[in-house]
């Protein structure tokens, strides 16, 4: 009686366009809250990109990839990546 048809894990579409191939690894930036403790300096303007209490400053970090393979991290006020025009991209949240 009960026809089963065979069920497919089928991911619910969101009707989200979809996206083409997986993401390779290149760098990318990020947009993060400047934590109490950071001692990175900005790569733009090389002042401190300093946590001050009570101000929720943000900064973008980027994670640099040279040919597919993670190099380093870049740390930007957020005002000073934009300034440089977004040199890894629009960070993320
Ligand atoms: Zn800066």
């Amino acid at each position: 009686m009960a026809t089963r048809v065979a069920s497919k894990k089928s991911p619910a579409k969101k009707g989200a366009a979809a996206k083409p191939a997986p993401k390779k690894w290149t760098s990318r930036a990020v947009t993060r809250l400047i934590e109490a403790g950071s001692m990175t300096e900005c790569q733009h303007c090389e002042e401190r990109v300093k946590f001050r209490a009570r101000h929720r400053d943000m900064q973008v970090i980027c994670n640099i990839y040279v040919k597919g393979v993670w190099d380093h991290v870049e740390h930007f006020h957020e005002e000073c990546y934009l300034d440089a025009k977004e040199p890894f991209g629009p960070p993320e949240e």
